[in-house]
């Protein structure tokens, strides 16, 4: 069959998510017409015109795909056919074991593939509302900083509550980085809830030295600002929590960090003076949140400070806290396996929109939704990739892996997440073993072990996926 016998899929977005979803369409033979705005209107952020800008750094993390999450996203883009990888490969700096780009040059990469394929054809204008019927397949990729009329339009599709225009992120940390003999499984008051067993919280005690300590820490924190066009987002029950520190020493003590309804499992005797929670955050129960910590402090300063915590003292942080502008959707709620809205079908959402976090990640749910549509279009049959691999384990915690909250202001429980090894399924019990002849094997060795065997699957469950082996 001719590939002109196919009806164009329409790409609203020409950045990182909808240029990767236009390439991986029309490499599959079908037509893609790609609706990018800027040249017509521009964002608050993007200063070019061209496809694929980069608002902000130009990293793209990690290129380790040995015992690096991130470096194994590349490796598996790079093994679909990612036009974002190959034009960041042709356009690397030196950058350590990162893969940083030249920002021009990768973004005018990008945007010469996509002009010179024949089967893509790029129209300059604001989409304003969703697409119409008659573009019966189409993907919606117009990211964190989506045009507020083709927002609104969206939200009156989903419901208020499931369009989000600020992120509000608390800390995500590694459940094995927790140490149980400091903290203890409990939830406040026994309370059972939905779904719950009365211990679905891990505790961290503080005595009033240790809270002392911690709330001058957090005052004296570097923070980021806002930038002058996202405004100042507090709003009530999601308020930083070093604003919450300022506004009084014993604020938090009554707030996140309240310790009533709680004992102490390993000193029941003590009443803590404040608690840290936190909560499961992934059906795998490999992730915890750090229950109200939604902050502006700078990474670095989050990292230090949330360890001055007794049982976080070596944690291990899946994901460091912020408050942003970023326009997104409630996806595990909204999106079925393929990333179609379930209540229109063949309307599919890709990228930063979705709930993921960074160009990279939006670039590789870009793909997916790319391939999802191309397959639909073409009457295929597509299977999601495996969740054993890092695509698969971020398509799985965007459309369903998250566990939503019930008792969380605001019910957003859902915040964007990176890629990181605490999406995949665990290991099968008894990979990690001691390698011969050595002597010692300690924690961090078995957790880079860990780190490499869980690479080595996804990069081989990935490459059965796409037929390469
Ligand atoms: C200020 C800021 C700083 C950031 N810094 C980083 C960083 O340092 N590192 C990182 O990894 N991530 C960063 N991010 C996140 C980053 O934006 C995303 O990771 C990535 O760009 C998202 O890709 P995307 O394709 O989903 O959205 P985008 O790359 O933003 O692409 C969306 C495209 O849709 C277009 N568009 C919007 N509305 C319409 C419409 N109605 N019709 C037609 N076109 C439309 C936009 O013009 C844009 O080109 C930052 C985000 C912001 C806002």
């Amino acid at each position: 069959m001719s590939t002109n016998t196919y009806s164009p899929i329409h790409v609203i977005g020409g950045g990182l998510a909808g240029s990767e979803a236009a390439w991986q369409i029309a490499s599959a033979g079908v037509p893609v017409v790609l609706h990018e705005m800027r040249g017509v209107r521009g964002t608050d952020a993007h200063k070019t015109d061209g496809l694929a800008e980069l608002v902000c750094s130009n990293s793209f993390r990690s290129d380790d795909a040995t015992a690096n999450a991130v470096g194994v996203i590349h490796a598996e883009m790079r093994l679909a056919g990612s036009l974002i990888m190959a034009s960041a490969d042709r356009n690397q700096v030196p950058a350590g074991g990162a893969l940083a780009v030249d920002r021009d040059g990768f973004s005018d990469a990008v945007t010469a593939a996509i002009q010179n394929h024949p089967l893509i054809t790029v129209v300059r204008e604001e989409v304003q509302g969703l697409p119409p019927r008659e573009w019966d397949l189409a993907v919606i990729a117009t990211g964190p900083l989506t045009s507020p009329s083709l927002a609104a339009a969206i939200q009156a599709e989903t419901g208020e509550d499931h369009l989000a225009f600020f992120d509000a992120i608390a800390p995500i940390v590694h459940r094995d980085s927790i140490d149980m003999d400091i903290c203890w499984y409990q939830s406040r008051y026994d309370k059972v809830g939905p779904g719950g067993t009365g211990k679905d919280y891990i505790n961290c005690p503080l005595d009033e030295e240790q809270y002392n300590a911690f709330i001058d820490a957090l005052i004296a924190g570097d923070t980021v600002g806002f930038k002058e066009w996202e405004g100042t987002p507090y709003f009530d029950g999601c308020l930083p929590i070093e604003v919450m520190a300022e506004r009084g020493r014993e604020t938090l003590r009554h707030g996140p960090m309240k310790p009533m309804g709680l004992t102490n499992a390993h000193n029941p005797t003590v009443k803590p003076y404040a608690v840290v929670q936190l909560r499961q955050d992934n059906a795998l129960g490999t992730l915890y949140n750090m229950v109200g910590f939604q902050t502006k402090l700078k990474y670095g300063a989050q990292a230090e400070i949330f360890r001055m915590i007794p049982g976080l003292q070596n944690a291990e942080f899946a994901r460091l806290g912020g408050l942003h502008r970023n326009t997104y959707i409630h996806s595990p709620i909204l999106l079925d396996k393929t990333l179609t809205l379930k209540s229109r079908p063949g309307l599919r959402f890709a990228g930063q929109i979705t709930g993921c976090e960074g160009y990279v990640e939006s670039a590789a749910i870009g793909l997916l939704a790319g391939r999802f549509a191309a397959a639909e279009r073409k009457g295929e049959a597509l299977s999601a990739p495996p969740a054993t691999t890092a695509l698969g384990s971020l398509l799985g915690h965007i459309t369903g892996g998250h566990l939503v909250s019930d008792d969380e202001p605001g019910k957003r429980s859902f915040q964007p997440m990176n890629v990181n090894f605490g999406l995949f399924p665990d290991l099968e019990p008894g990979s990690i073993v001691k390698p011969e002849g050595v002597k010692r094997f300690r924690g961090k060795d078995k957790t880079i072990m860990k780190r490499q065997l869980l690479s080595a699957r996804a990069l081989k469950d990935c490459a059965s996926w796409l037929g390469r082996n």
